[in-house]
């Protein structure tokens, strides 16, 4: 490439926010180059995951029939490990085996983006694969282009859409954040293991193209703000572990995360369900964590950030990131429009952005779990020891014994004085009630 290849608007990154983007400003006939560096869009790219459509159904309404997704989620499993043991609740309402499947797939990346990244090249814009994007171009502090280092290996635009999700070089280079520290990063490290069509369908209990979406809490990832999950793809699981970066380099226990991993899989509840797999891929990716609190600079004269390189992810309970992503990704595009109309990419038309992302659910939903995992971190009871004694009385509870149902109660009770104090769970559960829900 050289420095003379010029295009209206580039996106670095061909995820479900770059997409979205360079599709929106393809079906509005801006000229758009997306910039990859994978070998294909997708290659890279890792989620748990559960893909929530309803941004993507409003570009694809066929998207149920066309896309590439493996099962829709029919049932949802949240569960408490502790020890040896499993407390779970799970919840299949008929509306969740019926279309539109309450807008929740589980899916491959690598297959989604792929698709998607084919509906971007039919509308219009251009993908360049196997290009990493080492810095922005500046012209009188405006962003004219990106560069991947070599001197004649560069390229122009009226605009660049930064999108390279959670480990954003970019955006820490440019100043448009500080320093990404560990504390605002979870890592997640996850295996596909392949058994079979039919084995899943009998050991999940599915039919079809159902699928089930198991997630994990308490000793899931012993002492770390995470969890684990359990997804199931057509004739593969996805099983993973998710957790704080700081509180895994705080603990200092000489495990790995793909030691947590297989601790994880090797749980009693945990192992009937992977047994007899194969492996057939293992990954590891960053969370940002980053939360309301300490969202970037989302736009620049010549610059706009979305999706996970803007920290747009909703880290409580609901793991919403690709809705978010793509959400940012149309805002993104529909401000360039604008700007494009009136050949003005300074910040202050760009601003536009952030009012579209703070007038919607992005935005807002972030702020409504703005507290989420600060609150935990520094309530760490309430994902441990809470989870685990309550785990615990349960088992007494319904252990069989002759010592007579009074003296197990008035045991239990005793134990849970000993373990609790009252007034300081009070004070937590009334505090998750109104940080975490
Ligand atoms: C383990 C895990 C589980 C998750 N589970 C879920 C889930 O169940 N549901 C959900 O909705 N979300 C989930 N997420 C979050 C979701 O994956 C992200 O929010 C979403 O992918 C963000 O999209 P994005 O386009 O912003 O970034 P990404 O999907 O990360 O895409 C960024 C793209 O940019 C490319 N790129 C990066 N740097 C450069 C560069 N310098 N030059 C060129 N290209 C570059 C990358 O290769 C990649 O293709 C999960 C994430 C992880 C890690």
């Amino acid at each position: 490439m050289r420095q003379t290849d010029k295009s209206e608007v580039i996106v670095v990154g061909a995820g479900p926010s770059g997409l979205a983007c360079a599709y929106t400003l393809a079906k509005k006939g801006i000229e758009t180059i997306v910039i990859e560096r994978g070998e294909y869009p997708g290659a890279k790219n890792m989620f748990g995951g559960i893909f929530f459509s309803s941004i993507m159904e409003k570009l694809f309404p066929s998207f149920l029939d066309d896309a590439p997704w493996e099962r829709f989620v029919g049932k949802r499993k949240f569960a408490i490990l502790s020890g040896d043991s499993e407390m779970a609740f799970d919840t299949k309402p008929e509306f969740f085996n019926k279309p539109p499947y309450n807008h929740s797939f589980i899916a491959k990346r690598g297959e989604m983006d792929k698709w998607f990244a084919k509906k971007v090249e039919e509308a219009g814009a251009s993908i360049l694969t196997d290009y990493c994007v080492q810095d922005f171009l500046y012209e009188n502090g405006k962003v004219v282009g990106i560069t991947s280092g070599g001197d004649d290996d560069s390229f122009m635009a009226d605009c660049v859409v930064c999108a390279e999700g959670a480990n954003s070089i970019l955006t820490e280079k440019a100043g448009l954040r500080e320093k990404i520290g560990p504390e605002r990063r979870s890592i997640a490290v996850k295996e596909n293991i392949r058994l079979g069509q039919s084995v899943i369908e009998d050991r999940f209990g599915l039919t079809g193209r159902q699928g089930a979406a198991y997630e994990y809490f308490g000793s899931s990832v012993p002492g770390l703000l995470g969890n684990g999950f359990i997804y199931t793809n057509r004739d593969s699981i996805s099983v993973g572990v998710g957790f704080s970066l700081s509180d895994y380099l705080e603990k200092k226990d000489g495990k790995t995360p793909n030691d947590i991993l297989e601790d994880f899989k090797n749980h009693p509840a945990i192992s009937p369900l992977v047994r007899g797999g194969e492996t057939v891929e293992y990954m590891a990716h960053m969370i940002p964590s980053d939360g309301f609190k300490h969202l970037p600079e989302l736009y620049r004269d010549g610059l706009l950030i979305t999706g996970d390189a803007a920290g747009l992810l909703n880290t409580s309970f609901f793991h919403e990131g690709v809705n978010l992503a793509m959400a940012s990704g149309i805002f993104a595009a529909e401000t360039l429009a604008e700007a494009h109309e009136k050949s003005d990419f300074t910040s202050e038309t760009l601003s536009e952005y952030e009012k579209k992302l703070k007038n919607s659910f992005v935005i807002k939903d972030l702020e409504n779990c703005k507290n989420f995992l600060s609150f935990l971190h520094d309530h760490k009871a309430i994902i441990n020891d809470y989870p685990a004694l309550m785990n615990d009385v349960v088992v007494d509870y319904f252990r069989v014994s002759e010592k007579p149902k009074s003296v197990v109660k008035k045991e239990i009770f005793n134990r849970v004085m000993k373990n609790v104090n009252i007034t300081q769970m009070a004070g937590d559960m009334w505090g998750a009630w109104r940080n975490l829900v």
